[in-house]
């Protein structure tokens, strides 16, 4: 395989850390059929994200905004998580993971299986009412019933996931930026890594003395920066093939 050497050093690279996390995006979900906000032919040709996932675009014209939201719910709703997800289960199973720090909404991780998860931009499980505060289960909604009202007021509820322009949640944010303090290395999964402050997660690690290994099919601002090492391809078979490597060097 053509990455063989590096799959090896990461392999040699979670053995040899005290404490490993991972911090994920978009792109770890595409080959469930999530597409991410750069591949050509998804969700995102359609609807503008810089305009549909604005919290303005959501006071603005909440109906609007649901239509875009109506087919994430769908695709989330649906999805199954693949071996990248599966993989990473299985490292923090090896206690060779101790937490996941996603961006993704879309709740693959924990169906995959791993407990120790951060979702960084919230989640579309659960849906909450902007004007009286109810908040409902996301996974008990028929799609057919979209948009989803308040069960109280009858208001558009919105999901909870953090819109651009909305604040990250207090306690996701102060965990990651204190596991990105402590870890010794990370895992970057699919992330074009350029949406803060996520995007500090690595830098703040690197700070403080990790390793940064990097996942994914191109470039992005952290290569030949802050990452030690990239390994280009996709993260579904990426990282199983980190995992039959650790197994075999342990
Ligand atoms: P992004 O779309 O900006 O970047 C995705 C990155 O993943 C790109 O660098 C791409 O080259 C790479 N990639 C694509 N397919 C891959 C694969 N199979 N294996 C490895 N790498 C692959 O995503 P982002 O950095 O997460 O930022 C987008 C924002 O939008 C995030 O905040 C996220 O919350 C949200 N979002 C979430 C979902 C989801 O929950 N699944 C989907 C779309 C967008
Ligand atoms: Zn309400």
């Amino acid at each position: 395989m053509m990455n063989q050497k590096l799959i090896e050093r990461a392999a040699r690279d979670l053995l040899t850390s005290k404490k490993t996390i991972a911090f994920t995006g978009a792109g770890i979900s595409v080959e469930s059929g999530i597409p991410d906000f750069r591949s050509a032919g998804g969700l995102w040709e359609k609807f503008d994200p810089e305009e549909y996932a604005h919290i303005h675009a959501f006071y603005a014209n909440p109906e609007k905004v649901w239509l875009m939201l109506k087919d994430m719910f769908t695709l989330v709703m649906t999805a199954k998580p693949n071996p990248a997800h599966l993989g990473l289960a299985e490292l923090e199973r090896m206690g060779l993971l101790s937490t996941i720090i996603t961006q993704n909404v879309d709740g693959l991780h924990q169906a995959a299986g791993s407990k120790n998860v951060i979702e960084f931009h919230g989640s579309h499980r659960t849906l909450s009412c902007l004007k009286c505060g109810t908040t409902t289960d996301g996974t008990l909604l028929q799609i057919e019933d979209l948009p989803a009202r308040c069960p109280h007021c009858s208001s558009l509820l919105k999901p909870d996931v953090v819109f651009f322009g909305e604040p990250i949640p207090p306690g996701a944010q102060a965990t990651s930026f204190r596991e990105s303090r402590s870890c010794q290395l990370v895992l970057v999964v699919g992330t074009s890594a350029v949406v803060y402050p996520a995007a500090s997660i690595p830098i703040m690690a690197k700070e403080a003395g990790a390793t940064v290994i990097e996942i994914n099919m191109e470039p992005t601002p952290l290569t030949g920066h802050v990452s030690d090492y990239l390994i280009s391809g996709s993260a579904g078979k990426i990282i199983p093939a980190i995992v039959e490597e650790v197994k075999r060097q342990r």
